[in-house]
C-alpha cells in the first residue's frame, strides 16, 4: 500500500546522526595472532566491506603493493597530511606512524557501505570517541608460542623486529577488553565463521536495518527512534 504523508514523513525524518551509514569495524590484534588472513578471507567472502588503506611510514614487506597493503610513505609526507588534519586516528607503532585517512572513511560509510579498519588499540580508542557505534572485534593468538611462531614463520621482518613485536604483544593485549568482541584464533574456519557472525549481527542492528530497509519499516507502520 502507498505510504501515507504521516509515514513519508517518518522517512524522511531520519536524523542526520544516522546518514545512509555502514557500518564501522574495528579489527584490532597483536601481529603475529593472524590478523590479516583472517580479514583478507572475510573480505574475500563479503565484498560489501571495505577495507580502509592506511597511511604508514613502515617500509613495505617484499610481498606488499603500495596502495593495497598500505599507502606507504616519509615521515614528511606523513606530518604533512597530520597537520592538514586529513587522519581520523592516527598513532605510532611499533616505531612508525600509521594513520587512517578520514576522507576515503566518509565517503564510503555515507555510500552505506562496511568499513573495515585493521588499526592498533591507540587508533581505536579515537575512532570510538568519533564513533561510539564502531564495533571493536579484538583477535587473540591461542597462545604466546603461537604468536611468536607466526611472527618468525612469516619471515618478512628482521629478527630485531620481530623481538620488539613480540614484546609489544602484552602491551596490545591489554587492551582487549576495550572491544566489544573477542576471536580466539586457534582453527582459521572457526575464527573466520565468528568474524563473520559478527558482521552479519551488526547488519542486522536495528538502527542498521531501519535505515536500509527504510521503505518498508514504514510500509510495516515501524516508527523508528534511533537514537
Ligand atoms: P603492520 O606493520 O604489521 O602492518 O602493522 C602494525 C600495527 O599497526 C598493527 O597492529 C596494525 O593494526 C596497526 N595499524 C595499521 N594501520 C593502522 C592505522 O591506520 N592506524 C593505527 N592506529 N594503527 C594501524
Amino acid at each position: 500500500s502507498p505510504l501515507s504523508p504521516n509515514e513519508l514523513l517518518n522517512v524522511a525524518a531520519m536524523p542526520d546522526e544516522h546518514p545512509m551509514s555502514g557500518s564501522l569495524f574495528m579489527v584490532v590484534a597483536p601481529s603475529g595472532a593472524g590478523k590479516s588472513t583472517l580479514v583478507n578471507a572475510l573480505l574475500a567472502q563479503e565484498p560489501e566491506i571495505k577495507l580502509s588503506i592506511s597511511y604508514t611510514t613502515r617500509p613495505p614487506r617484499t610481498k606488499e603493493m603500495n596502495g593495497r597493503e598500505y599507502h606507504f610513505t616519509s615521515v614528511e609526507d606523513f606530518r604533512a597530511r597530520h597537520k592538514q588534519g586529513e587522519f581520523l586516528e592516527w598513532a605510532e607503532v611499533h616505531g612508525n606512524y600509521y594513520g587512517t585517512s578520514r576522507l576515503a572513511i566518509g565517503e564510503q560509510m555515507q555510500a552505506g557501505t562496511d568499513v573495515l579498519l585493521e588499526i592498533d588499540w591507540q587508533g581505536a580508542q579515537q575512532v570510538k570517541k568519533q564513533f561510539p557505534h564502531a564495533v571493536g572485534i579484538f583477535i587473540l593468538p591461542p597462545s604466546i608460542a603461537a604468536l611468536e611462531d607466526r611472527l618468525k614463520k612469516r619471515g618478512q621482518d628482521e629478527p630485531s623486529v620481530i623481538t620488539r613485536r613480540i614484546l609489544a604483544a602484552g602491551g596490545e593485549i591489554a587492551h582487549a577488553p576495550e572491544s566489544e568482541y573477542v576471536i580466539i584464533n586457534q582453527e582459521f574456519a572457526a575464527a573466520l565463521s565468528e568474524l563473520t557472525a559478527i558482521v552479519k549481527a551488526t547488519r542486522c542492528r536495528f538502527a542498521q536495518q531501519a535505515v536500509r530497509n527504510a521503505y518498508l519499516f514504514a510500509q510495516l507502520g515501524i516508527h523508528a527512534n534511533l537514537s
